[in-house]
């Protein structure tokens, strides 16, 4: 974007340590040199984390997927951008590395602000490792751009677990309303407990926005976002829950 100028650029594609996804019981990993073109291939990716493997298509068109990374995209931390509040949505842990030794970090604490980080200049986004849900859920991802491959205007990821019927565990997180992706804690429990049929999705997706003020540009006011946030929620939901009561 031409924001910066660099003395010198130093291109982490070819870092083999770094080229690899695994999966475990409770969690997948993926490496930083992991493309978003190889997430939507993959198939144990769409089975054993379905959020990221729905939000991944949506970013961009596929020459851009096939160059961006996942770890890039988060470390790159664009309020719009889908894999952050995948992070977020899913309480990902994120490797870091850097001359002072490795550390690692949980997404809540990881997103500062518009395309600003905890990371340390000298530091680099290692790996992600994205919890895998057990039982029977549901994932959604839905946002609106203005043309099919841009940034969204705004957007949301949704996770639902049912146990007996009821709703035992929700993540929703939004992109593009704030300078940062934002976890709708207050409507996550407002969901939790309730029966998936009577939940009223768009009472909830009210209260994942209240008290947002999200910029408005040149794309779209602050309301209009706001109110597109609010429907990706409630759309995102409904997808959610049916899945979930289905599976
Ligand atoms: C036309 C266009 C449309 C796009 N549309 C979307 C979209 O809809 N949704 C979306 O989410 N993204 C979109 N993107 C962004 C793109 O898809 C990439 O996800 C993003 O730029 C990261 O790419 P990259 O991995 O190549 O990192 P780079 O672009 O090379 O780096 C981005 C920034 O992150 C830093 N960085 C990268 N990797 C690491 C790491 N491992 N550790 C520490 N710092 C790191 C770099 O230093 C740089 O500051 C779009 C890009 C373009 C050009």
């Amino acid at each position: 974007m031409r924001l910066t100028r660099f003395d010198a650029l130093v291109d982490i594609s070819r870092v083999g340590a770094w080229q690899y996804t695994t999966t475990s019981e409770d969690r997948v990993t993926i490496g930083a040199g992991v493309r978003h073109c190889e997430v939507e291939r993959d198939g144990q990716i769409e089975l054993s984390v379905p959020l990221l493997f729905r939000a991944v298509p949506q970013i961009g068109h596929f020459q851009i997927r096939s160059r961006g990374t996942v770890c890039g995209s988060i470390a790159h931390a664009d309020p719009a951008a889908e894999c952050p509040a995948v992070a977020v949505a899913l309480d990902a842990q994120l490797d870091i590395s850097g001359p002072e030794g490795d550390r690692s970090l949980p997404a809540s604490e990881f997103f500062l602000g518009m395309w600003t980080t905890a990371l340390d200049p000298s530091e680099v986004l290692t790996a992600v490792h994205l919890p895998r849900w057990p039982g029977r859920t549901g994932f959604a991802v839905e946002e609106v751009a203005r043309r099919h491959g841009d940034f969204a205007i705004a957007g949301a990821c949704v996770g639902v677990q049912l146990a007996g019927g009821r709703v035992s565990k929700a993540a929703i997180a939004l992109f593009g309303v704030d300078s940062v992706p934002v976890r709708a804690s207050a409507a996550e429990a407002a969901l939790t407990g309730t029966q998936a049929g009577d939940a009223d999705t768009v009472e909830i997706a009210q209260m994942a926005v209240a008290g947002l003020e999200p910029p408005g540009d040149l794309h779209a006011s602050s309301q209009l976002r706001l109110r597109i946030g609010a429907t990706t929620v409630a759309r995102a939901l409904t997808r959610a829950i049916e899945e979930a009561a289905n599976a």
